[in-house]
C-alpha cells in the first residue's frame, strides 16, 4: 500500500475497504522516515465508507499541529515520552459516540474502558508536556527545519552518492533518514559516536536486529541500501 516515497496510496486504500471492514488504522507520521500521511483525506475516505479511523499519532503529537475535529479522526493515540513527558503513560483520543470493547476487566476506571488505578502523576506530566510542546511548536519546528535542511545540503553536496529516504516536504521537521552506499551502518555509528554525534541505524523497537528496515524495504529500497541506513533525530 506504500508508494516509493512512503505515502499510503489512497486509491488502493479505497479499494481495500470491504463490507466487513470496521476500522482503518494508519500511522500519522512514520518513526523511521518521518513521512506525514494525508490524514484528513484518509479520514474523509473512512467516513464516506462508514468505517472508523484510528491514527497512531505517537510521532506526530508535539511535532505537528493537530486538531482532531479538523482532521476528522475518530481515534488518535499518543505517547507522552515522545514529546518530553514522562515514560509509561499515553493517551487515546476517542470521539464521542465511538464505542469499543475494553481489553481488560476489573475496575471501572477511565469510563469503564481501562481497568486499573490511574497513574495521576504520569497523566499530569503528559498534560503539562503537551501544553509546553504546543506553546513552542512553531519556533521549535522552524529551528529544526533550518538545521535539517542545512544538514541535508551539506551532506549531499559533500557525498554525492548518499540517498535521503522519504519525502522532504510532508515530513517531520526533526527527522532525516539517509543511506550511505558502501558503508556499514554499525561501523558508521561507532565512528559518529566517537565524534560525539548521536545517531541510530534503526528504530529502538528493532535495535539489535540485523534485518534491514521493513519501512525502507516497503518503499522499495533494496536490502543493501536498507541496511546501510542511519537516522538522525534533531531536538
Ligand atoms: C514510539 C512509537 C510507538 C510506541 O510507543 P511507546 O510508548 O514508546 O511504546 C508507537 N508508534 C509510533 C509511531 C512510535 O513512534
Amino acid at each position: 500500500m506504500l508508494m516509493k516515497i512512503g505515502f499510503v496510496n489512497l486509491e488502493e486504500l479505497k479499494n481495500s475497504i470491504k463490507d466487513e471492514t470496521i476500522l482503518i488504522s494508519i500511522m500519522f507520521a512514520n518513526n523511521e522516515i518521518g513521512t506525514i500521511q494525508p490524514i484528513k483525506e484518509i479520514a474523509r475516505i473512512a467516513k464516506k465508507a462508514n468505517v472508523l479511523f484510528h491514527t497512531d499519532a505517537v510521532q506526530a503529537v508535539g511535532n505537528v499541529k493537530i486538531d482532531v475535529n479538523d482532521l476528522g479522526v475518530d481515534l488518535l493515540s499518543m505517547s507522552s515520552h515522545k514529546f518530553y513527558g514522562p515514560k509509561g503513560v499515553g493517551a487515546l483520543y476517542v470521539r464521542s459516540g465511538v464505542d469499543f470493547v475494553k481489553i481488560q476487566d476489573g475496575g471501572h476506571q477511565e469510563r469503564n474502558k481501562r481497568s486499573g488505578t490511574e497513574n495521576v502523576a504520569g497523566i499530569v506530566g503528559l498534560g503539562k508536556a503537551i501544553e509546553l510542546a504546543n506553546e513552542n511548536l512553531e519556533n521549535y519546528n522552524a529551528k529544526l527545519l533550518k538545521l535539517r535542511n542545512y544538514f541535508i545540503k551539506e551532506i549531499t553536496s559533500k557525498y554525492q552518492n548518499v540517498k535521503v529516504n522519504g519525502d522532504l516536504k510532508q515530513r517531520l521537521p526533526g527527522n532525516i533518514n539517509i543511506s550511505f552506499p558502501g558503508i556499514d551502518g554499525e561501523e558508521l555509528l561507532l565512528k559518529l559516536d566517537s565524534q560525539g554525534i548521536c545517531a541510530s541505524a534503526g528504530s529502538a523497537c528493532s535495535s539489535g536486529s540485523l534485518e534491514p528496515s521493513h519501512v525502507l524495504m516497503a518503499i522499495g529500497l533494496d536490502s543493501d541500501y536498507a541496511r546501510r541506513n542511519t537516522s538522525y533525530y534533531f531536538g
